[in-house]
């Protein structure tokens, strides 16, 4: 009756967890969150176009403002290959349908963002172990370098060089995934990879979901020549173009003089929960568990003293009102035990406080 990709299909985790941390008392550290006290309170008027269908690559002039951000960054990228998106998952969703057939080789990091392999399994994907040196051995790479999902990792200068002639070398198309990219709280590297190609077959991502609104639903693509194109057709045929509305609130918001404090202050906002977060873990998880403190974005990734399966973990903790994500989930195949990712971003010190020694306390009776 369903197509054979179907078989595939599985619940995802995140979805999951997210339908129970609304429960009284529970303190969760397992979604990418904002903190609810960033998001903006809007009280614009709405033009009736905002209303209207538009443009599938998206509003001419928020297109403009990405393309002006994209070519600081050192990113081919003029506003006639720039496209807006449905959300950058939509993105993922686009560049898996371009590429990948049953058994199309794809090279990913691992562990890596959950939700791009759930994508890249639903088109039957070979998942291949992306190594920043040498040649990924598949006509597609998909990377998250800056602040990465879910490690926090940021790799250094050499890695992004190397990567970027490795993959210009063996043909490889290049997907960067950037979301975090503003959320820096300390020293990184961080030129895009696709930006040091000069040239090949790439695409390049980013999201409004960390910088505005995730509810808004907007990201934003560009790519190279040989593939923007077929990316818009594609973009087409799954929802005609991203809400016009969400663009208007978004191009007025990037407009308006205060965004780079917008900016800033998110990410002192953001820094301020990731030293009292760190500061937590240590007092409560210190001796437990070994993490390196993240330079950007918004999660801590922990690996434990013991491979327990955090999985298991996890029903229980939901029990005692904590919720995580189980780093099980984010590796494509092999999964490494005894790994955590913890969200900083959403729970305040308060509920960091009682979340965190709740865990402690269940990985104490666990043995650890
Ligand atoms: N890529 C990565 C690496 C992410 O972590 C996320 C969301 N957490 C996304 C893409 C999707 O974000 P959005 O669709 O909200 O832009």
């Amino acid at each position: 009756m369903f197509s054979q990709r179907i078989a595939s299909l599985r619940p995802s985790p995140i979805r999951e967890i997210l339908s129970v941390i609304d429960r009284p008392g529970m303190v969760s550290f397992a979604g990418g969150l904002p903190a609810s006290e960033t998001l903006p309170h809007l009280t614009h008027s709405i033009a009736p176009t905002s209303l209207q269908y538009g443009p599938s690559e998206g509003d001419p002039e928020l297109r403009t403002l990405v393309s002006e951000q994209l070519r600081a960054l050192g990113l081919d990228a003029p506003t006639e290959r720039v496209m807006i998106l449905s959300g950058s998952q939509q993105g993922i969703d686009l560049v898996a349908k371009l590429f990948v057939d049953p058994g199309t080789p794809v090279a990913v990091e691992s562990p890596t963002y959950l939700a791009a392999l759930q994508v890249f399994r639903l088109y039957g994907a070979d998942f291949t172990d992306l190594n920043w040196a040498d040649s990924p051995g598949a006509p597609l790479a998909y990377v998250v370098p800056t602040f990465a999902n879910p490690t926090g990792r940021c790799a250094i200068d050499g890695e992004r060089d190397s990567l970027a002639r490795a993959c210009l070398d063996s043909g490889t198309t290049l997907f960067e995934d950037d979301p975090y990219r503003e959320l820096a709280y300390g020293p990184c590297h961080r030129a895009p990879v696709t930006a040091r190609m000069g040239g090949g077959s790439w695409v390049y991502q980013g999201s409004f979901s960390k910088t505005f609104a995730p509810g808004l639903r907007l990201g934003f693509l560009t790519a190279s020549e040989d593939l923007f194109p077929r990316l818009v057709m594609l973009k087409q045929t799954v929802d005609l173009h991203s809400s016009t509305l969400s663009q208007q609130l978004v191009r007025n918001a990037l407009t308006d003089p205060s965004w780079a404090s917008r900016l800033d202050e998110l990410a002192s906002f953001y820094r301020t929960r990731r030293d009292s977060f760190d500061d937590a873990l240590r007092r409560h998880l210190g001796g437990l568990a070994e993490w390196e403190t993240p330079a950007g974005g918004l999660f801590f990734w922990l690996r434990l003293t013991k491979p327990i399966d955090t999985r298991t973990l996890l029903a229980t903790a939901i029990d005692r009102g904590v919720a995580f994500m189980p780093g099980e989930e984010f590796f494509p195949d092999r999964p490494q035990l005894g790994t955590m990712r913890l969200n900083f971003s959403h729970a305040d010190a308060d509920a960091t406080e009682r979340g965190l020694r709740t865990l402690a306390q269940l990985l104490a009776t666990c043995g650890l």
